[in-house]
C-alpha cells in the first residue's frame, strides 16, 4: 500500500469513527482563507486571555455580518496589534487543525497599518507564519476589496505584485458594486507574473455572473460559485474549462445563501462533474475549521467518505 492510500484509509476511518484526533492528523488544504479572520474565537482568547462572548450566528447578507465584526471583534482585536493577533490566531487554527497548504488573501488596505509600505506587511506576515507554523505551505494571496474604486486597486495591486511575494489574487466584497470588466487588465497582470487567479463570484451573484467572471478575468479558480448549480448549461461549461470551485459550507450557511447542509448545492456540482473543495473562509466568524466541515458534510449525507477524500486530496493540488 502507498503511503497515499494509507492517508486515505487514515481519512476514512476517522470520518466513519468521528475521530476529530485522527481526523486533525490527515493532510489538508484550505483554500478559501481570509487570513487575518481565520483563527477561532476560542484560539484568539487562549492566545491573549481576553474572553469573548461566543456569538455564532445566521446573518442575512455581508453587511449584518461586517457589523458584527465591527461590535464585537474590532473594539477588542483592532488595530496593528489586533491584526497581527488575528493572524497568528489563523496560523495557530490551522496547525491545530493539521492544515498542510493554506491559502490566504491579505487584504491589499492591511498596509495602512503599517506605513504604506508592502514591504513591512510581508515581513509582518512572514514573521508571523516563520514562528507559528512554519511547516505550513503558504499561498499568499492579494486581496482586492470589489468595492474599492478601481484606480486605487489598480494603483495597489502594481505595488503587491512588485514584492514577488504573492502567488496568488482574490477579488471579494459586494459583488454587485462595480462590473467585473473593470478588473480586467488587473488579472492580466497577475496571470503574466504566474499567479494562480481566483475571485468570489456566484456568492451572491447568479450562475451567469460566474461564467463571465472565469472567461473575463481567465480565472482558475473560483471562491463560492454556489450559484452555478441553477445552470445546467454553466455547470457543463465550468466542468468542461476544469475550473475549480472552493466552497465554504459553514459559510455559506451562516449568511443565508443555502438553508442547510443537507440540501447545499456542492453536491449538485460535484455532480455535474466540476472539481470542488471544501473550505472555511472566515472561521472567526463562521466557527467552523476544515475538519470540522469535513465532519459536518459527511453527517449531513452530502458525501461519501471516499467522495470526501477526493475533495481532500483536491484541496492538496494547487
Ligand atoms: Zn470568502
Amino acid at each position: 500500500m502507498t503511503d497515499d492510500q494509507m492517508v486515505t484509509r487514515a481519512f476514512i476511518r476517522a470520518l466513519e469513527n468521528h475521530d476529530v484526533l485522527g481526523m486533525k492528523q490527515i493532510p489538508k488544504g484550505d483554500l478559501h482563507n481570509h487570513g487575518s479572520m481565520g483563527g477561532s474565537l476560542s484560539i484568539l482568547e487562549a492566545l491573549t486571555g481576553i474572553r469573548l462572548k461566543k456569538a455564532y450566528r445566521k446573518f442575512n447578507n455581508i453587511v449584518e455580518m461586517q457589523q458584527w465584526i465591527t461590535n464585537h471583534i474590532y473594539p477588542m482585536f483592532g488595530g496593528k496589534w489586533g491584526y497581527e493577533t488575528r493572524t497568528k490566531a489563523a496560523f495557530l487554527q490551522a496547525k491545530q487543525d493539521g492544515i498542510s497548504v493554506i491559502k490566504m488573501s491579505i487584504d491589499m488596505s492591511s498596509i495602512n497599518m503599517y506605513e504604506n509600505s508592502v514591504q513591512k506587511l510581508v515581513d509582518a506576515i512572514e514573521n508571523i507564519h516563520i514562528s507559528t507554523a512554519p511547516d505550513i505551505q503558504l499561498i499568499p494571496e492579494i486581496g482586492i476589496d470589489r468595492g474599492s474604486p478601481i484606480s486605487t486597486s489598480i494603483f495597489m495591486v502594481e505595488k503587491f505584485l512588485e514584492s514577488d511575494f504573492f502567488k496568488s489574487i482574490d477579488l471579494y466584497g459586494d459583488e454587485l458594486s462595480q462590473p467585473i470588466s473593470r478588473f480586467k487588465d488587473i488579472y492580466k497582470e497577475a496571470k503574466d507574473r504566474g499567479l494562480l487567479l481566483n475571485a468570489h463570484v456566484g456568492e451572491f451573484g447568479d450562475a451567469e455572473s460566474v461564467r463571465e467572471a472565469v472567461e473575463i478575468l481567465k480565472l482558475d479558480h473560483v471562491q463560492h460559485g454556489i450559484a452555478a448549480a441553477y445552470s445546467k448549461d454553466v455547470m457543463k461549461w465550468l466542468a468542461r474549462n476544469n475550473i475549480q470551485l472552493n466552497i465554504c459550507p459553514a459559510s455559506n450557511v451562516m449568511l443565508n445563501r443555502v438553508s442547510d447542509y443537507h440540501v447545499h448545492p456542492i453536491r449538485l456540482l460535484y455532480d455535474n462533474g466540476i472539481r470542488v473543495t471544501i473550505n472555511t473562509d472566515d472561521v472567526l466568524v463562521f466557527g467552523k475549521g476544515v475538519s470540522e466541515e469535513y465532519f459536518t458534510s459527511h453527517d449531513a449525507g452530502l458525501f461519501t467518505p471516499m467522495e470526501l477524500d477526493e475533495i481532500r486530496r483536491s484541496s492538496l493540488l494547487t
